[in-house]
């Protein structure tokens, strides 16, 4: 039998890149569409030897055809704060253009589709823990609208596809993911601290540290993201870690499982930062029968060894 066939656009990034790795696990032929703006070839040198595996270098916002497929996963975007506020117009145009494309595509080969949004759907929230009926707190013309309100338009654009085109979409709603692949430079808060605490240089505290966080390990929601692939929830599930934890907490925790004697620093907190946030993962709990199983400390040690490693290739120049 000929395995199903799914594109993941944006395949080469941390999160696409781990979905790769658990579609080929499951059996799936999988071809990469990425323009490698912020996705690394890096994360997916262990396929390329597969042959049920492809990449293609191609920017999504121009149309692409990759013939029949099953599935497309869209998780194509710039998605860290420096990363996107960087790259502001190519986000907006990924979350827009980009979207028509890969729902085009699902429309063209009666796939089915799944897109990565955001947490930051809700921006600043104003109700605690967010649930999905909550509609969010966003400034719309501030620094990080070019991701939040990219995201808010790509959740619209999927809704309109599966309304008036009947495809069969689904949306994940994603929290703070970490995990092995991520950029050591990408400006977040996890690779930040580990590359700070490794090199024994201060942990960089983004106003009084006391924002907070939850922090989900990227196989748990990488297996959050399998099972609404599976669902017929066409509405948005919330995926990520409902365990909270300050930022101030977070570093200290790095420090702990790094064993190093950093000092914390305190800088100025970057304009429209959220203060709170957390997952009401009611839903995916009984919808999906998901939750996470693994917590922060666990994941920062499993995490450790890729550090380590990056940022030896780092001081190396490599
Ligand atoms: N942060 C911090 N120090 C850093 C990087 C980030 O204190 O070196 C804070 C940041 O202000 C935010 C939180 O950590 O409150 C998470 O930031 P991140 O960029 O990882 O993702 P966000 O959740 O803001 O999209």
């Amino acid at each position: 039998m000929t395995p199903k066939r799914a594109v993941v656009t944006g395949g080469a990034g941390f999160l696409g890149s781990h979905l790769c790795d658990a579609l080929l696990g499951g059996g799936w032929s999988v071809v990469v569409v990425d323009n490698l703006l912020t996705g690394r070839r890096a994360n997916l040198a262990h396929l390329q030897n597969d042959s049920r595996f492809e990449l293609i270098e191609q920017d999504i916002c121009q149309p692409f055809d990759v013939g029949r497929i099953d599935y497309v996963f869209h998780f194509a975007s710039p998605a860290s704060p420096v990363d996107y506020m960087l790259h502001g117009i190519a986000t907006l145009q990924v979350g827009s253009l980009g979207t028509f494309h890969a729902l085009d595509l699902a429309r063209k080969y009666g796939a089915k589709y799944l897109v990565s949004s955001t947490s930051e759907c809700y921006g600043d929230p104003l109700e605690h823990p967010q649930k999905e009926t909550y509609w969010g707190h966003v400034n719309s013309i501030g620094p990080r609208s070019v991701y939040d309100e990219a995201k808010r338009f790509t959740e619209a654009v999927t809704m309109a596809y599966h309304r008036y085109h009947k495809v069969d979409t689904r949306i994940v709603r994603i929290f703070n993911t970490y995990g092995p692949r991520m950029q050591l430079n990408d400006g977040r808060v996890v690779p930040n601290f580990m590359k700070q605490a490794l090199r024994g240089e201060p942990l960089t505290v983004y106003g009084s540290g006391k924002q907070t966080r939850s922090f989900c390990y990227v196989s748990d929601e990488v297996d959050g993201f399998l099972r609404l692939a599976k669902s017929d929830e066409h509405l948005p599930v919330n995926i990520g870690n409902p365990n909270e934890f300050t930022m101030i907490e977070c570093a200290q925790l790095i420090l702990k499982v790094t064993g190093s004697r950093s000092e914390l620093c305190y800088e100025a907190l970057p304009q429209d930062d959220p203060k709170q946030r957390c997952p009401d993962i009611t839903k995916a709990r009984t919808l999906l029968g998901w939750e996470p199983k693994i917590d922060l400390e666990t994941g920062l040690r499993l995490s450790l060894d890729y550090f380590k490693k990056a940022v030896a290739e780092e001081t190396s120049g490599r």
